[in-house]
Parts: structure tokens; C-alpha cells; sequence
């Protein structure tokens, strides 16, 4: 809080406001379309939010960067990829000399990309039938790492095993199972995931240690 003014509040509004303007667009009831960034995160999550969802909390400017590049046309036209009768779709941030490019913003400087964003960029290229890609990751205080990658066949056809898992139980209607990571912390259905009952009953710290035994 600064003088009378909560800024904090400003900084949120603003931010979920940015969010819901770039978001990629994703009709809950199509199963027959599935997007590409649902199925390398965990299926859980993108499962509750279709079905059941909750609305992510953000918090800072800086995840924004890929979904602004895309609404400011510097990202490629969405394709689709067609596994049995549903569609994979997918979206570059950028394509620069037949690469694909994708932008991503990071606490630190990795050493390594991260495992999420190499299933991502890869299917891309498998998309858009390009060999190299390229992830940028770009830190809060304006650092910046790139790693190139080629294209892989095991790692696509991971992604492809993953639609059909994600279709499959949406169509079900049951729950994927659990997929444990560092994101989850940070997941909005982190409480239904992994606190599912209340103590009925109430203890004190002297029920516990016996104090209260007769
Ligand atoms: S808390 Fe973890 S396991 Fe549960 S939906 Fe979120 S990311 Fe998936």
C-alpha cells in the first residue's frame, strides 16, 4: 500500500485484464480439438479446467511475453495437427528463418530447458514441418539464455500418446491421475489434488500428548 492507494490492486487488475485478452481461446466442450500446451503440462490441470475449472492467479507482467507476441502478430498463424479424428492445434511465437521460435520467461537463468517447453517446441516443429527451434528465456531483470533443439520423433510421439489419454478421459469424464511437479505449488487446484478431507474432529495439542486421559 502506498499513501491512500493500493497499487498492489492496480498491478492485478491490470494484469488480469492483459491475461484474459491473450489467452489462448479453448471451447471446453470440443474434444475433438486439443491444444498443444494442454497436454505438456499436466493432464490434470487441463482436464479441471475444461470440466471444472478455477481462474489461475497471476503474478507478474512477465509471464505475459509469449501471449503478447502472439496478439501483436509477431506469432504464426495457429495449425492444426490431425492425430486419428481429433486435431492437435498449436502456435508459434515466432518463425525467423524456418525455425520456430518460443519465448519464455524465467526466475533464473536455466542451464537447461525446461522438459515442458522441449515437449512444446518439438511438437511445434512436428506442426509447422520444421526442423530447428529455438527457446528464449527471458528473466525479470532483462537476462536472457537460448537453447536450439532439433527435431525428435520419441518426444512427438509422447505428445501424440498424451492427446489420446487427454481425449479419452475427457470423453469419460475421469479425473487423470495426479502428475506431482514443481508447478504444482503454484496450481489453483493444488487444495482438491492434495487436501481432500478435514479433520472432523477437532484436537488440541493436550488431546494429542494424552493430558486430557482420565
Ligand atoms: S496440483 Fe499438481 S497434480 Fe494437481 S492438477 Fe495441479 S499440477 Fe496437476
Amino acid at each position: 500500500m502506498m499513501g491512500d492507494r493500493d497499487y498492489r490492486s492496480f498491478i492485478t487488475n491490470a494484469i488480469e485484464s492483459i491475461s484474459k485478452e491473450i489467452e489462448i481461446k479453448i471451447d471446453s466442450k470440443d474434444f475433438t480439438t486439443i491444444h498443444l500446451h494442454e497436454v505438456v503440462r499436466c493432464l490434470r490441470r487441463s482436464y479441471y479446467d475444461r470440466i471444472d475449472p478455477v481462474a489461475e492467479q497471476r503474478t507478474g507482467f512477465n509471464e505475459l511475453t509469449s501471449g503478447l507476441l502472439r496478439k501483436l502478430h509477431y506469432g504464426a498463424e495457429s495449425k492444426d495437427f490431425e492425430i486419428d479424428k481429433v486435431k492437435l492445434r498449436g502456435q508459434a511465437d515466432m518463425i525467423v528463418d524456418d525455425a520456430i521460435i518460443l519465448f519464455r520467461s524465467a526466475e533464473e537463468l536455466y542451464e537447461n530447458p525446461q522438459s515442458e517447453d522441449i515437449l512444446f517446441l518439438n511438437a511445434l516443429m512436428w506442426i509447422y514441418n520444421k526442423m530447428d527451434g529455438i527457446i528464449i528465456y527471458i528473466t525479470g531483470d532483462r537476462k536472457e539464455v537460448s537453447f536450439s533443439i532439433t527435431r525428435n520423433n520419441k518426444m512427438f510421439e509422447e505428445v501424440v500418446r498424451r492427446v489420446r489419454v487427454l481425449t479419452d478421459l475427457l470423453k469419460e469424464k475421469k479425473v487423470p491421475i495426479l502428475e506431482p511437479s514443481k508447478n504444482c505449488t503454484s496450481c489453483q487446484y493444488y487444495e482438491r489434488c492434495y487436501i481432500k478431507q478435514k479433520l472432523a474432529k477437532q484436537f488440541t495439542i493436550a488431546d494429542l500428548v494424552g493430558f486430557n486421559k482420565d
